[in-house]
């Protein structure tokens, strides 16, 4: 029989925190928790299993499920003493979906199942609370009818605004039981009016109704883009989760809240959270009434005059306090927890591991080694490589004038300005045609993750930290201010009102993550400084990796980027990027057009000592690390005058007529360039310009060497190999210039000379090409679109479709496709090293700045990756991960 039920409660539990894959995150850390003997009320997990086998089955669930479900909740009434259905004292439940991964869009919860006519009535007599017992009721109705039965929350927000504006009141708590009765008697019509039926009376039916509304919701509109945004594969399926209902709504001495165990975004080891007294479960995170601070040092740092649970439940606190240390030493991580707390009982509903910013992870990485929790290996694994990002996230230049239209919560850091938008639907298009947008909500839903990640920033006028625009800005990385109060987002006019001003969609604003603060119009920003901690974690990265890291980069700014951020060589400098500047792009056109070989050494002889200069000083900034230079490499046509006025002034430079120089470029006009003439193909057929790059690379190191006593050992790298023989003859141009040079210069020097494998017939001719060869390095991206034979310019045009059917996970392009590709790259690897035991192996292709193609090129057994600068931090995190993994 086949364990589809999982039961936790009193101390004990069928599952454990590592069975995340078959009980869901919170049905795994429920069962972790009860076994750990804290206050969980008791429950049952059924199986994500389950999930897979209704789907399977045409939404049918296994035989033998109902019965193993019985026999759980029995556990559950024998637990709490009472029964499930019962008309004195009913047994209510929560029931709540649980997947892998935590996935916003999914239905969330249903509380107090179990309720109807007639057993809420027991219920108001054994609390001896009515109104409690009706407002349980109504709430109940609002949720499964949402959840389950599809009638929408606005019908029973409308019928509640209107009780509440007939009879004078503002607030919930205001509504007496009679109150609640009559609203719950419209609710019921409402729901038979849009339902076509009553509202189920039977506990099992509802409970049954509930699970299938899990079940259901894995498969929705909602959470399939999720899944799809965060690669989670819909065969994990969902777990359901049942448990006995606690109370934070029974009176003063009730609470409910939300928590973590530490500061998420600074990452500070202080307890963080917010509670609401006399309220249940998802009025914190809804957001709609303004939470309080769990602690006193929280209250005051937020400036907030609403008691903290320190002051309020002092008790309780204490022992949530407790909780939390006892929580933070058994996951050895930062938790994010809920709680309810019953007339001065607490109970513990989640824990899971908080999202955080990346500063925050940084802080609390360093912070528990420094603690003795976890290891530096275990650190550096638990910051997301391209999470690093995030902190070189522009701030607001402290010097700009800000003028400052409102305030709410530094809800997640980094400042942005765009135009305002106010769905995420106008947010996705407006990104998508190229503008940056702010979008404005009063408060975001899972409905609005695909505008939350088209928008540059978050801004709602509702909402705590952790609020759902909050969690979610500060997991995608999006600045984000929630809750600024004194905003109002009218969606109907398409205005956002400040007290007297009113701005419309389009005007542009900004808004600052870090400190609340929302700004008109568009402020200039400036790159942060790394932290302390930053490089603390990168050095233990360091000292854990074993590929080297370099950069892609040919300005001395670049270089010196590259460098502050820890690069350890050039991996690929194209020298066709120094061509384009004002001072040569003349001589180089010169070059490029002339139609013989002393026209172009002409033109040549004006570009060496520019090219001389440029290589020396990169030496000079690289200071004794390693350079790969490549010769020229991309079609010519690229560097080809654009209009005649150009056209003239190439023209009277070489002193030829224009005409010849049109007739001339016509013939080079090619059908094909990226498959035409160019990479060695050019020093082929022109020598006379790899031997000026190669005379030029030789005389700037001979002359660093000289004057500034440096060892420079170039690295020569020939581009588009695809047979031994272009190898063959240009190693020979490249060691007769070198040695022209150091004879002349009176010099002795290092070099290698060595080609980029980017052609399917390079990889597969890798062993003879070694015998040439002194290094290897992938350029990728050539590499994928000729192993592909789609075009790196184009793709982006229809590589969409291929991922929307499936074709594809993901543009490879961007993300190794370690299949394909991969096995050409590791073929290369096996031949070349086979020829030459000591063959350097790089990869200079955008793949070296992805941490998934950086863990690939760790199990290839490559000596480093190159990247672009801004990328270097995460490629250094990402080789430790690759090297700790393996
Ligand atoms: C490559 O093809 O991967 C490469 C690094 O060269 P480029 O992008 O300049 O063609
Ligand atoms: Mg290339």
């Amino acid at each position: 029989m086949t364990k589809w039920v999982y039961s936790f409660g009193n101390g004990k539990a069928d599952g454990k925190a590592d069975m995340k894959e078959l009980l869901g995150g919170k049905g795994a850390n429920l069962a972790e928790m009860s076994s750990l003997g804290l206050p969980v009320p008791p429950g049952f997990t059924i199986s994500t299993e389950v999930c897979t086998a209704y789907y399977d089955n045409d939404r049918n669930y296994p035989s033998d499920l109902a019965g193993q479900v019985d026999v759980a909740l029995k556990e559950i009434e024998n637990i709490v003493g009472v029964k499930f259905g019962d008309n004195a004292n009913p047994l209510l439940v929560s029931v709540r979906s649980g997947a892998r991964a935590s996935m916003p869009g999914m239905m969330d919860t249903v509380l107090n199942l179990g309720l109807n006519d007639i057993t809420v009535e027991g219920l108001a007599k054994i609390s001896g609370d009515e109104r409690f017992a009706y407002d349980s009721y109504r709430r109940f109705i609002q949720m499964y009818s949402d959840v389950v039965l599809e009638v929408g929350h606005h019908f029973f927000e409308d019928i509640l605004e209107f009780h509440k504006e007939d009879n004078g009141f503002y607030l919930d708590t205001e509504l007496t039981a009679e109150d609640w009765k009559a609203v719950i008697v419209q609710y019921k019509k409402v729901v038979e009016d849009e339902y076509g039926k009553p509202f189920p009376q039977d506990p099992n039916e509802q409970l049954w109704g509930a699970v299938s509304a899990v079940f259901g919701s894995w498969m929705n509109a909602r959470a399939t883009t999720y899944r799809k945004l965060n690669d989670i594969p819909a065969a994990w399926g969902t777990a359901v989760n049942v448990q006995a209902m606690v109370f934070g709504n029974m009176g003063e001495d009730c609470s409910t809240g939300v928590a973590f165990t530490r500061n998420p975004s600074t990452g500070e080891n202080a307890f963080y959270g917010e509670y609401l007294i006399n309220a249940q479960g998802e009025d914190v995170v809804a957001g709609i009434r303004t939470p309080q601070n769990l602690t006193i040092k929280g209250r005051e740092e937020h400036n907030s005059d609403l008691p903290s649970m320190e002051e309020t439940m002092p008790e309780v606190f204490k022992q949530l306090d407790e909780t939390r240390h006892i929580l933070e030493k058994h996951y050895r991580d930062m938790q994010d927890i809920e709680f309810t707390v019953q007339s001065n009982k607490l109970f513990m509903l989640q824990t899971r591991s908080g999202k955080r910013t990346t500063a925050a992870a940084l802080q609390i990485a360093v912070d528990m080694v420094e603690e003795g929790l976890i290891t530096t290996e275990e650190a550096v694994s638990r910051v997301e490589p391209a999470a690093l990002d995030q902190l070189l996230h522009p701030t607001l230049d402290p010097k700009a004038e800000r003028n400052v239209i409102g305030h709410g919560l530094p809800a997640s850091p980094g400042a942005a300005s765009g135009q305002i938008v106010f769905s995420a639907d106008e947010a996705e298009k407006m990104a998508q045609a190229g503008k940056a947008v702010i979008l404005c909500r009063t408060e975001t839903s899972p409905e609005d993750i695909h505008g939350m990640h088209a928008a540059k920033g978050i801004l709602t006028s509702r909402g705590g930290m952790t609020s759902h625009a909050a969690v979610v800005a500060r997991g995608m990385g999006r600045p984000c201010v929630s809750g600024a109060g004194d905003l109002r987002m009218d969606y109907k006019n398409g205005t956002l009102i400040v007290r007297d001003q009113e701005l419309k969609s389009g005007d542009i604003i900004t808004i600052d993550g870090s400190t609340g603060e929302v700004m008109l119009g568009e402020i200039p920003t400036i790159q942060p400084e790394m932290s302390g901690n930053f490089s603390t974690l990168m050095k233990w990265a360091d000292s854990i990796r074993t590929m080297k890291v370099r950069t892609n980069a040919e300005t001395p700014n670049d270089c010196r980027t590259a460098l502050s951020f820890g690069a350890e060589g050039i991996g690929l400098c194209r020298t066709e990027h120094m061509f384009f500047d004002a001072d040569r792009i003349v001589a180089v056109r010169e070059m490029i057009l002339s139609d013989d070989e002393a026209g172009r050494r002409k033109a040549l002889d004006k570009i060496l000592p520019m090219q001389r200069d440029d290589f020396a000083e990169i030496f000079k900034i690289m200071a004794g690390l390693p350079v790969t230079i490549r010769l020229l490499d991309p079609p010519l046509h690229e560097f080809l005058p654009h209009g005649e006025a150009e056209m003239q002034d190439v023209a009277d430079a070489a002193g030829v007529p224009i005409e010849k120089l049109h007739a001339r470029a016509a013939k080079m006009s090619e059908t094909n360039p990226m498959l035409g003439h160019r990479g060695c193909r050019l020093g082929i057929s022109y020598p006379e310009i790899y031997e000026m790059q190669a005379r030029a690379i030789f005389e700037a190191a001979a002359q660093v060497s000289k004057t500034e006593g440096q060892t420079v050992e170039p690295e020569v790298m020939i581009p588009l190999v695809g047979m031994k023989k272009e190898l063959e003859i240009l190693k020979e141009l490249v060691d007769r210039v070198a040695k022209e040079v150091m004879e002349a210069e009176g010099v002795e020097m290092k070099y290698l000379v060595g080609t980029m494998i980017e052609l399917p017939r390079a990889a597969l001719r890798a062993g003879d090409i070694a015998e040439e060869a002194e290094f290897f390095s992938f350029g990728t991206n050539d590499l994928t679109q000729t192993t592909f034979g789609l075009s790196r310019d184009d793709a982006g045009n229809f590589l969409g479709a291929y991922e929307r059917n499936g074709i594809i996970e993901q543009d490879p392009f961007i993300s190794l496709d370690q299949e394909g590709v991969g096995e050409l790259v590791e073929i290369a690897a096996e031949r070349g090293r086979k020829t030459r035991g000591d063959i350097k192996l790089g990869i200079c292709g955008e793949h070296g700045g992805d941490p998934a193609s950086i863990h690939f090129c760790q199990k290839v057994g490559l000596d480093y990756v190159s990247c672009s600068p801004f990328r270097v931090p995460i490629a250094r995190l990402a080789a430790a991960q690759a090297a700790i993994r393996k």
